[in-house]
């Protein structure tokens, strides 16, 4: 594998230079599928359940170069989560949003019922409610972000958190699925743990489930890629390839996908059928300042509020026709879902009349009438 010296470039060059085979003449551009569970004796990972494939090792030489971390490929973002809360000693505190990815929420709700850990739910965007959080005894192990959360796009003050979490010696991991690196690089406000959903924006096309963490410190890494290899929760090939594919064009694919939803967000904040639009790209959205400091860009997700009810919202569902009613996010394609139709996010405080609209990469225009005439009826 070719220790590409990526230092100094950019997020959107990094995504295409990084993780690469070595240049010999003659040799490929890309590392191939191999297709091997096991690997000749002789080096220190000889088995795939132990990362032992440079298809895996380009992967995470490529997302750790765009993080500025380490990185370690897993089976899905929830398996990602999983090695992290499941890697803490048994009684740990954990605080976390309370609009949060509903996986995540139950997992939480998971370990608070098999007697594993304690949870404060806080609302992320509150920084002094989550600072009493992390100063409340007994002290926290791990603080875990979501920003903007989903769907509620509360937004972090990270570098605050960060601070006052390292103080009361909690590691903080940052859920960055619906940023991509290209968006938020977390470590470099002194987040511990990133955590992907490879599945969404960094594979881009909705048909890979897998996930990753980037980690700062080396004794971190090394303990949750313990955690990874011992539940075996490593990434197959097929998917490690496709997910590394589909980086190259990461960042047009944002800045596209980015350039849509900031002009969506204008028109269906002017919209009578809508009551509100949640995106930090509007100036008058709570989390813009924040994003505006913090972040590279203002996503391509947006949460909207139907006029009326529930079924109301389900009706726009119903009718979008380009735009895709399905769950998940981060593809080319567009697509739409009423959130409180799930138990678990209907608790946490997603309002009944709420869409979550992941914006595609199509024509502006073209998903501006399909919203107008799924909204007109
Ligand atoms: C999808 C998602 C996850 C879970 O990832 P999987 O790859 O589906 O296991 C976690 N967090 C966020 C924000 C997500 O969107």
């Amino acid at each position: 594998m070719n220790k590409s010296d990526t230092s100094g470039l950019r997020p959107s060059t990094i995504a295409v230079a990084a993780g690469r085979p070595v240049p010999d003449p003659g040799a490929p551009l890309n590392v191939g599928i191999g297709l091997s569970a096991t690997f000749h004796a002789g080096t220190e990972a000889n088995y795939l359940r132990q990362g032992g494939s440079d298809l895996t090792r380009a992967f995470e030489t490529a997302l750790g170069e765009l993080e500025g971390g380490r990185a370690l490929g897993f089976g899905s973002g929830m398996a990602a989560i999983a090695a992290v809360m499941e890697g803490l000693p048994s009684g740990s505190t954990i605080v976390a949003p309370r609009s949060v990815y509903s996986g995540t929420s139950m997992l939480l709700d998971e370990q608070i019922r098999l007697g594993r850990a304690q949870v404060r739910r806080v609302d992320i965007s509150d920084t002094a409610s989550v600072l009493a959080a992390l100063r409340q005894q007994p002290a926290p192990a791990l603080l875990w972000v979501e920003t903007p959360t989903n769907p509620m796009f509360e937004v972090a003050d990270l570098p605050i958190l960060v601070e006052v979490a390292h103080a009361v010696g909690a590691l903080v991991a940052v859920d960055s699925t619906w940023n991509s690196p290209v968006v938020l690089r977390p470590l470099k406000y002194g987040a511990d743990i990133v955590m992907h959903s490879a599945t969404k924006y960094l594979a881009g096309h909705s048909d890979v489930l897998m996930g990753a963490l980037v980690v700062a410190d080396d004794d971190v890494w090394a303990q949750l890629k313990a955690r990874r290899d011992l539940a075996g929760a490593v990434p197959g090939a097929l998917e490690t390839y496709l997910t590394l594919r589909g980086m190259r064009t990461l960042s047009v694919r944002m800045d596209r996908a980015q350039a849509n939803a900031a002009e969506l967000a204008v028109r269906l904040n002017a919209h009578p059928g809508v009551e509100r639009v949640l995106f930090p790209g509007l100036p008058d959205d709570p989390g813009h300042e924040r994003v505006t400091r913090l972040h590279d860009g203002y996503g391509a997700m947006i949460s909207f509020l139907v006029r009326g009810d529930g079924a109301a919202a389900d009706a726009v569902c119903e009718r979008v026709s380009l735009i895709t009613h399905a769950t998940s996010l981060g593809g080319v394609e567009s697509l739409i879902e009423r959130r409180a139709r799930y138990a678990v996010d209907a608790a946490n405080g997603a309002p009944a009349n709420l869409l979550r609209f992941s914006v595609g990469i199509e024509h502006v225009e073209d998903l501006w009438d399909d919203l107008v005439q799924a909204l007109e009826g």
